[in-house]
């Protein structure tokens, strides 16, 4: 549960202090939309990071690319052409025809395939895809955390649970950690990702998410 919902729902109230910072937490919403085209192995990336001012999509995946598994069929390829946006804005509120029509037009215009050779779309919405880190969250989560932290019983974990940008490992790994904490271990959920760096091979509790860097490195 993101920290400022279970900020915001336990009652009775908490601290006024730590419901104003909850408040200050803010997300970023997302939306794919998927286009079902004619043709294989159209490139061979999973996915490609999109800078062209010209165009709205962020990112593109390639879900073939990433398994075969995931589309099943022959002779097609499924794209996810990503738009990072929020709840509400322009880009939210148009409908889906909308939003598969711009996809269409943009994934043509970037040159990948032909406004034709697209067969299919859908439209899948995400709210709360990433936890914003502007100048202030971390003064928030403290305040947060430290009022939460009152509560033995409750263990906030994940991504949005802990507003950090987190992978799924990570992620996983936080509730772990709370499951073993409950069970009356001492190692500390929050100590997962505590830096901005990223090191796979480095000891669970120390590795951390990476800061968004170019397109092979991975990040998602
Ligand atoms: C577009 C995108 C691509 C990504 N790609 C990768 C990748 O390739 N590799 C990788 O490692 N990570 C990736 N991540 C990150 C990964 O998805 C997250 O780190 C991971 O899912 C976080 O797990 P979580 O359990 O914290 O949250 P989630 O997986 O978001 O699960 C939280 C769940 O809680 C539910 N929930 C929320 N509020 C409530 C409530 N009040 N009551 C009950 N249920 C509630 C939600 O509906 C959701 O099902 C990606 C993320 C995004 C957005």
């Amino acid at each position: 549960m993101p920290l400022r919902d279970a900020a915001l729902s336990i009652r009775p109230r908490i601290k006024t202090e730590a419901i104003t910072a909850a408040r200050e937490l803010k997300y970023r919403d997302f939306i794919t939309v998927l286009l079902v085209v004619r043709g294989e192995r159209i490139v061979d990336d999973t996915w490609i990071y999109v800078h062209d001012p010209k165009v709205r999509v962020g990112r593109i995946q390639i879900f073939n690319n990433w398994s075969p598994d995931l589309v099943p069929v022959p002779g097609v390829t499924c794209l996810g052409l990503e738009y990072f946006c929020n709840v509400g804005d322009e880009l939210w509120a148009h409908s889906d025809a909308e939003l598969i029509q711009l996809a269409t037009n943009e994934i043509a215009q970037l040159g990948f395939v032909s406004h034709k050779a697209v067969e299919d779309g859908a439209v899948a919405r995400m709210e709360k895809t990433y936890p914003v880190y502007d100048g202030n969250y971390e003064t928030h989560v403290a305040t947060v955390r430290q009022e939460l932290e009152r509560f033995a019983n409750l263990q906030m974990i994940g991504r949005n649970g802990m507003h950090k940008y987190n992978n799924q490992d990570h992620a996983m790994l936080t509730g772990m950690l709370a499951a073993e904490r409950l069970a009356g271990g001492t190692r500390d959920p929050w100590k997962v990702n505590t830096d901005a760096e990223y090191h796979e091979s480095a000891p669970a509790e120390q590795a951390g998410r990476a800061i968004p860097r170019p397109i092979e490195s991975g990040t998602t």
